[in-house]
C-alpha cells in the first residue's frame, strides 16, 4: 500500500510524543544512580573508621594514602585519607574490605576536572557528621486540679433520719 511506511513511522513518532518521557533536562535534572553504582568521591565515615588501613592495603592501584595517629589511650585515628581518583579504577575492593563499613561512594558522576590536582582529595576533610536528632524534652507536668470537696450530707441524715 502506498504510504504504509509513512503511517507506520508516524504512529511510532506519535506514540513516543504522547507516551512517557524518557529524557531528562540535564544538567538541571540529574539521573539518580542505582544502589550498586560505583563512582564519585569515596565518603569516609570518620566515626565508624577504626584506622585499620585494610582498605589501603587491598587497593591494587595504590590510590589511597592514609595518615593514622595514635592518641594517649593508644587508640588509632584517621588523620588523613587521601584518595587519588586519577589512579582509582572504581573496583570497590576498598569498600568491600572495610570491616567497619565506613566507606561508601557519593555516586556523583559529574567528575570531570580541568586540572589533575583536583582529582586528589582528603576524605577526612570532606567528612560531614550526620546531624544528631534532638530528643524532644518532656513537657512539664501540669499541677493536678484540686479535687472537689464532698457534698455536705443533709442535716436530717446526719442526725439519723426523720424523728416524726
Ligand atoms: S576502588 Fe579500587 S582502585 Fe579505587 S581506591 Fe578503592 S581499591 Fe583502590
Ligand atoms: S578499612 Fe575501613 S575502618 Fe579500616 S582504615 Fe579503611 S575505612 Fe577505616
Amino acid at each position: 500500500m502506498f504510504g504504509k511506511g509513512l503511517i507506520t513511522g508516524m504512529s511510532v513518532t506519535l506514540k513516543h510524543f504522547f507516551g512517557e518521557k524518557q529524557t531528562l533536562c540535564y544538567p538541571e535534572e540529574k539521573l539518580p544512580m542505582s544502589e550498586r553504582f560505583r563512582g564519585g568521591h569515596l565518603q569516609l565515615n570518620v566515626k565508624k573508621c577504626i584506622a585499620c588501613q585494610l582498605c589501603a592495603l587491598s587497593c591494587p592501584n595504590k590510590a589511597l594514602t592514609l595518615k593514622v595517629t595514635t592518641d594517649e589511650n593508644k587508640k588509632k585515628h584517621m588523620a588523613e585519607y587521601v584518595h587519588n581518583l586519577g589512579r582509582c579504577m572504581m573496583c570497590d575492593l576498598c569498600v568491600e574490605r572495610c570491616p567497619a563499613k565506613a566507606l561508601s561512594w557519593d555516586k556523583n558522576y559529574e567528575r570531570a576536572y580541568f586540572f589533575k590536582d583536583y582529582m586528589t582529595y582528603d576524605a577526612v576533610e570532606e567528612y560531614v557528621p550526620e546531624p544528631v536528632e534532638e530528643t524532644p524534652k518532656p513537657e512539664p507536668a501540669e499541677p493536678a486540679a484540686p479535687k472537689p470537696a464532698p457534698a455536705a450530707a443533709p442535716a436530717a441524715e446526719a442526725k439519723g433520719g426523720d424523728q416524726a
